[in-house]
């Protein structure tokens, strides 16, 4: 799960990591009160929405006077912003953050994720921030400095101080880089994040070293015990579709293409996923079920992948091992007899009690069509697609 950048800020600030002040508005009136709270005589107004590259993409303005944190803040409310991270649909601004103006000497890069090959919290830094990971990585990878941390013990001091060195941090402010450093550590270690990255950390051009933007994810499966963090949710910044999902507890992430999966665990969705492409098709989503395919969790699924209208072929693959075939069936048959479905469905089952499924989706009488294997089952689902575009476009020609 994503938070906003204000929110991430109190976290942080909450673990020592030093950040500018500012306030919350959801009204350009809002904007403007907050800014005089602030004082000062230079003020940012920063759109919130879980996506970085904000900047580039007007998202971040600085203004000279009331009247301009007003004016900037009314233009950023319900805009729909597209960064290079949103895809072409960007997200919506319903919050704005005003912050006092920093001024700036250096940005840098301070960064905390998972490694999955060591195991280990990693930590990412970059003299060069500013910019992009990504892009750092292509154009200055020297400049990368990596370190894990041994969870047994924690970050140490030593190892804090090394990272401020290498940022060319002068040696009268490494002890402050080091809380800040530290403090972000023990946020993403205690909270069970995934993330947190620091985007600028800038010196001030008083010396001051202070995160300029924060961002952090946390674990899904770690949130419900997490109630404080997982409050920090903003379902208007997520996909409608995988809001829907998690709120049913199956898992599901969209995707572009046009065929609609429903498998029964990720490692054969991405299995299935793959089928699909080699067969020439693309998936439009990653629906796992999870074990107790219950007839209502299989009506479920249906109701969410038809949902989405790219959706012109639906593919159920389940392998049952836990599971059983003649379940799964009579939950197939009960979800598209209560709620019938306008595109094909194929569906292929293997495991446990094959044939009394297979029996059960022959005698219903729906228009399923069935596949033996899953090569099979993702050739005709991308045939059944194939069809019903080249029925479309018919239609365009002769009307
Ligand atoms: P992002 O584009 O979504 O990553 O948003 P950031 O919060 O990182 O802001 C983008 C850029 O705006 C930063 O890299 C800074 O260069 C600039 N910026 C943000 N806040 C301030 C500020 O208080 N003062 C100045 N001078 N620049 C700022
Ligand atoms: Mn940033």
């Amino acid at each position: 799960m994503d938070i906003h950048e204000y929110q991430a800020k109190e976290i942080l600030s909450g673990f020592g990591v030093q950040t500018p002040v500012g306030g919350l508005a959801y009204s350009p009136e809002q904007a403007a009160y907050r800014a005089r709270e602030i004082g000062g005589g230079k003020w940012v107004v920063k759109a919130q929405v879980h996506t970085g590259g904000r900047g580039k993409a007007g998202g971040v303005k600085i203004c000279a006077n009331e009247h301009d944190v007003f004016d900037a803040a009314n233009d950023l409310f319900g805009r729909r912003l597209v960064t290079h991270q949103t895809g072409p649909d960007g997200k919506i601004v319903y919050r704005v953050y005003v912050e006092g103006a920093t001024s700036i000497d250096r940005e840098l890069y301070l960064g905390f994720v998972l490694d999955r090959s060591s195991e280990r919290i990693m930590v990412v830094a970059s003299a060069e921030g500013g910019m992009d990971i990504e892009e750092i990585a292509q154009t200055k990878p020297e400049s990368i400095i990596r370190t894990t941390i041994e969870p047994a013990v924690g970050m140490r001091d030593f190892q804090a101080r090394e990272i401020a060195f290498s940022l060319g941090i002068d040696a009268a402010h490494v002890q402050e880089a080091v809380t800040n450093i530290k403090g972000c550590y023990r946020a993403f270690r205690d909270l069970d994040a995934t993330m947190v990255e620091i985007n600028p950390l800038v010196v001030t051009t008083d010396g001051a070293i202070l995160a300029l933007d924060a961002k952090m994810s946390f674990d899904d499966n770690a949130l419900f015990r997490r109630p404080d963090i997982a409050e920090l949710r903003d379902k208007s910044q997520e996909d409608p579709r995988e809001s829907n999902a998690m709120d049913r507890g199956l898992s599901y992430v969209g995707l572009d293409g046009e065929i609609g999966c429903i498998v029964n665990g990720a490692g054969l969705a991405m299995a299935t996923m793959d089928m699909i492409r080699l067969a020439g098709g693309n998936p439009a989503n990653f629906l796992d079920i999870g074990g107790g395919a219950s007839p209502e969790r299989v009506a479920k699924a249906f109701r969410l992948v038809r949902s989405d209208d790219k959706v012109q072929a639906i593919l159920v693959n389940i392998f049952a091992g836990i599971n059983r075939c003649d379940w799964v069936a009579e939950g197939i048959v009960q979800a598209l007899e209560a709620n019938p479905i306008d595109v094909p469905v194929i569906v292929r089952l293997a495991g446990t009690h094959v044939e009394a499924g297979r029996k059960i989706l022959a005698k219903s009488g729906l228009p399923i069509i069935r596949a033996a294997s899953l090569s099979e089952a993702a050739g005709r689902a991308v045939g059944a697609w194939q069809k019903s575009q080249e029925q479309d476009v018919g239609l365009e020609v002769s009307a």
